[in-house]
C-alpha cells in the first residue's frame, strides 16, 4: 500500500494531470508541444525527479566502443551510451576507445570514495569554535548514531573543521555506497547539526556552507576530492598513435603540454583538460546522473609524456559523483542505459566511476590526437555541420 507522503508526491502525477498542465502551457503560449508530449514512461516513476512534469525532451543517444578496460571494479569490454547534441563527440570518443583497446585497454582505479556536505555554524568567536571542535573529537559514537539513524547504507567516514573567525565551517565526508548521496548525505548532516547546536551552542546558519562544493568550481574538490576520486591510464604504442591518430608521440605530448597545461595555467582555468566535461555531460545524461555535478567532472588534470618513446596518458578526476541506485537513475530509459554498461544498481557505483574516467580518457586522446594532426576542424565540419 502507497504511504500518505508518497500518495501526496504522487498526486499530479497521472498522465492525465500531466496532459492537463501541458494544455495549459500550450494555450498560455501559443507553443505546439507535439514532441515534449509524447514519451513512454509512467509520469508517477517520474515521481521523486521533477515537479510540474508536463511531458519529457528527447536527446539522442549513441554509443561509443567498445573500449578494453583493466579496472578494479570494470573488467573487460564495455559499449559506452552517450546523450549528446554535438556531432563528432562520439566518433571522436569511439575513435580514442578503438586506439585504447587495441593498445590493451585503460587502466582505471578509484583512490578515494567520500560525498561531502559542509554544513556554516555560527560561533561566538574562537576559544567557542575550538571548543565546539573538541566536542566533535569526543562525541564520535552520538554523532555516528545520529547518522545511522537516518540512513541504512551511508557511513560517516570524516569531519574535516575550517573555523574562520566567527565562522565554523565542518566538512562532512560519507562513503555512500551506490548512491551518488547528495541526498543522504543531507539528511544525515542535518541530524547531527541539531545535534551540534543542542550540546554547544552553535548556531545552524546553513546545512550547505559552500565548502562541501557542491555543482560550483572549487579548488577543495579538486585537490581533497569529492565523490568518487578516479585515475584512468594507458600506454599507446608509437606506430598506433602514428597510423590510427596520424600523429607523433611527441606532437600529442606538446599539444597537451603548451594547451593543457600551460594554455589553462594562463587562462586560469581549473580544469586542465581538453573537454572532460564534454564526455561526463553526454555519459550522465545518458545514466540518468545529476547534470550539473559536471561541474566538478570538468576539474579533470590530463597529463601525457613519453613512455620509452610511446605515449603515456592518464586523466586525473578529483571528483566523479556519479551513482547506480536512486536519483535519476530509477528512470526506465536511465535505467536501461546503465544496464548496456552492467552497471545498475547494488555494487555498480565504482564500476560506473571507473568507465566515466575511461570514457573521459578516450575523448581526451582523440581530441589531442585531432589537434596535434591538424584535425579537428575537418572533422566537426564534417561530421557537425
Ligand atoms: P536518493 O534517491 O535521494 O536516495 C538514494 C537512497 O537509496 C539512499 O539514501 C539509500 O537509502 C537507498 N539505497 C538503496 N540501496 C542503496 C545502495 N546500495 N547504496 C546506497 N544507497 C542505497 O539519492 P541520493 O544519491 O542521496 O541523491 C541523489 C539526488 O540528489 C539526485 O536526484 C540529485 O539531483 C539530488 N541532489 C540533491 C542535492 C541536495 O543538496 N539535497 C544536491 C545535489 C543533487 P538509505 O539512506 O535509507 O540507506
Amino acid at each position: 500500500m502507497m504511504s500518505d507522503d508518497a500518495g501526496l508526491r504522487n498526486r499530479g502525477r497521472e498522465r492525465s494531470d500531466v496532459d492537463e498542465r501541458r494544455n495549459a502551457i500550450e494555450r498560455m503560449t501559443g507553443a505546439k508541444l507535439d514532441h515534449i508530449s509524447s514519451y513512454s514512461f509512467d509520469p508517477v516513476s517520474a515521481g521523486k525527479n521533477i515537479e510540474n512534469m508536463i511531458g519529457a525532451v528527447q536527446v539522442p543517444l549513441g554509443f561509443a566502443g567498445p573500449v578494453k578496460v583493466n579496472g578494479e571494479h570494470a573488467k573487460g569490454e564495455f559499449m559506452i551510451p552517450l546523450a549528446t547534441t554535438e556531432g563528432a563527440l562520439v566518433a571522436s570518443v569511439s575513435r580514442g576507445m578503438s586506439v585504447i583497446t587495441s593498445s590493451g585497454g585503460a587502466n582505471v582505479k578509484v583512490f578515494k570514495d567520500a560525498m561531502t556536505r559542509a554544513p556554516v555554524f555560527s560561533v561566538r568567536g574562537i576559544d567557542h569554535a575550538s571548543d565546539v571542535i573538541l566536542w566533535i573529537g569526543k562525541n564520535e559514537k552520538r554523532i555516528k548514531d545520529a547518522v545511522n539513524g537516518t540512513t541504512s547504507h551511508g557511513k560517516l567516514v570524516d569531519i574535516e573543521p575550517f573555523p574562520n573567525g566567527r565562522s565554523l565551517f565542518l566538512r562532512f565526508s560519507y562513503d555512500t555506497g551506490d548512491a551518488m548521496g547528495m541526498n543522504m548525505v543531507t539528511i544525515a548532516t542535518e541530524a547531527v547539526c541539531r545535534l551540534i547546536e543542542k550540546e554547544t551552542g552553535a548556531v545552524l546558519v546553513s546545512a550547505s556552507g559552500n565548502m562541501c562544493t557542491d555543482k560550483k568550481p572549487a579548488w577543495i574538490n579538486a585537490i581533497e576530492g569529492r565523490g568518487k576520486s578516479v585515475i584512468a591510464e594507458a600506454v599507446i604504442p608509437a606506430d598506433i598513435v602514428k597510423n590510427k591518430l596520424h600523429a607523433s608521440v611527441d606532437s600529442i605530448i606538446d599539444v597537451n603540454t603548451r594547451k593543457n597545461l600551460i594554455g589553462s595555467s594562463l587562462a586560469g582555468s581549473m580544469g586542465n583538460n581538453a573537454h572532460a566535461a564534454n564526455m561526463a555531460a553526454a555519459l550522465y545524461i545518458a545514466t540518468g546522473q545529476d547534470p550539473a555535478q559536471v561541474v566538478e567532472a570538468s576539474l579533470t588534470m590530463t597529463t601525457c609524456e613519453s613512455a620509452d618513446g610511446d605515449l603515456y596518458i592518464s586523466v586525473r578526476m578529483p571528483a566523479v559523483e556519479v551513482g547506480t541506485v536512486g536519483g535519476g537513475t530509477r528512470l526506465p530509459s536511465q535505467s536501461e542505459a546503465l544496464n548496456i554498461m552492467g552497471c545498475l544498481g547494488t555494487g555498480k557505483a565504482k564500476k560506473l566511476a571507473e568507465l566515466v574516467a575511461v570514457t573521459v580518457l578516450a575523448g581526451e586522446l582523440s581530441t589531442l590526437g585531432a589537434q596535434a594532426a591538424g584535425h579537428l576542424g575537418k572533422a566537426h565540419k564534417e561530421l557537425g555541420r
